[in-house]
């Protein structure tokens, strides 16, 4: 194998239990599985979190719920994004619950679910400032709820919306929750039962007693976050590659791609087997480190499609040996936020950039 991720799930659920923790007791648990779960394994995370305690899933399209209901995880999983037309009567036939927006989806899925003589289950979905998907406004509020009050095969679970700021705002997440709480009063004035939730990670973290009936964590539950004190959490996941070949480089040479890179001095080069095809992102290129032997070997010039070169300088490395790309080897640990401040972006892009296909998973810490 040339690299691979291991996954521990005993963090997974200790991750899950210590976000349980900062929550009013009873708050529910609906933890993001989007994108696989963050890049984790969605079928594997969900049952392991399961066990610490996650009560419903989310996820970002049909086929990822459908994914997560036929593994038989027997939790109740929201789609986040916007159902399809065409995914509808799959949805409603699966028991998918999803988010709803838009009066005529309304009509719609109750006509379907009439059809399969089944139940649609839907979160009214409210745009309170992210501006992304969602009503936003009373008109569109009092029409969707005009719209479920002529469903009768459509049942409203929750009521739900978004923060865009929860890290780094709080005027403006303030302001959001006021709307929030002022068009989940015009639904409960309707006369409707259902759930609340409004909160991200950073959103229960900063926002501990909101006290809404769910919480949607992600990046927390996988060890990380932003904007709060993430202490207690530990990422679950680790990334390993293999050592190809070590050899010596003489003064003046170059390494890779345009020869950006140029030896000062002798020194000794180790090629290992990921590139930025499997996700280790170029702009690492001369910028990141790999741990070989505990210690820290900086990558030198371009990172490859498949192949990424470091400087092993009087490190005892040899061909076969395993570079730890994210994670720990002896006192040294690298983590995704490391490498997303080196690429000017955010730990989730790191995680999300890990392929699947190229990068096989290996699980660690029992519960699947
Ligand atoms: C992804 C997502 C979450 C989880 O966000 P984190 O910042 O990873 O905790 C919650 N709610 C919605 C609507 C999302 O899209």
């Amino acid at each position: 194998m040339r690299t691979y991720v291991e996954i521990d799930l005993a963090r997974v659920m200790e991750n899950v239990r210590v976000i349980a923790s900062q929550l009013p007791e009873g708050t529910a648990l609906y933890g993001a599985m989007k994108a696989d779960a963050y890049g984790h394994g969605a079928v594997e995370v969900a049952r392991a979190a399961k066990k610490a305690g996650l009560a419903g899933c989310c996820v970002a399209s049909a086929e990822e719920g459908e994914e997560l209901i036929a593994s038989g995880i027997g939790l109740p999983v929201l789609l986040l994004g916007r159902l399809l037309p065409e995914d509808e009567e799959r949805a409603v036939e699966l028991g998918l619950e999803f988010n709803v927006f838009d009066p005529a989806q309304v009509a719609r899925v109750n006509a379907i679910a009439g059809r399969l003589q089944k139940k649609a289950r839907v979160h009214a979905k409210l745009d309170t400032g992210m501006h992304r998907l969602g009503m936003d406004s009373d008109e569109g509020v009092s029409a969707m709820i005009a719209a479920l009050g002529s469903a009768p095969n459509v049942t409203l679970e929750g009521v739900f919306s978004h923060l865009s700021s929860a890290d780094d705002e709080r005027a403006y997440t303030l302001m959001q929750k006021e709307k929030f709480d002022h068009w989940v009063k015009m639904f409960r004035g309707a006369g409707f039962t259902f759930k609340t939730h409004l909160q991200n990670t950073p959103g229960i973290f900063n926002y501990p007693g909101m006290g809404y009936d769910i919480a949607r964590p992600g990046i927390g539950i996988y060890g990380y976050g932003y904007g709060f004190d993430t202490g207690k959490l530990r990422p679950a996941l680790s990334w390993y590659a293999r050592v190809l070949q070590v050899r010596e480089l003489a003064a003046g040479e170059t390494v890779s791609y345009n020869r950006t890179f140029r030896a000062e001095r002798p020194m000794t080069l180790a090629c290992i087997a990921a590139g930025y095809a499997d996700g280790y992102k170029r702009c690492l290129s001369s910028r990141g480190e790999v741990l070989i032997a505990g210690r820290r070997c900086k990558v030198v010039g371009r990172v490859c499609m498949d192949l990424t070169m470091v400087d092993v300088t009087g490190v005892p490395a040899a061909p076969g040996d395993w570079a730890t790309l994210l994670g720990t080897d002896g006192g040294e640990t690298i983590d995704a936020t490391e490498l997303a401040g080196l690429c000017g972006t955010i730990n989730y892009e790191i995680l999300t950039s890990i392929h699947d296909k190229r990068v096989p998973r290996k699980y660690v810490g029992g519960g699947a």
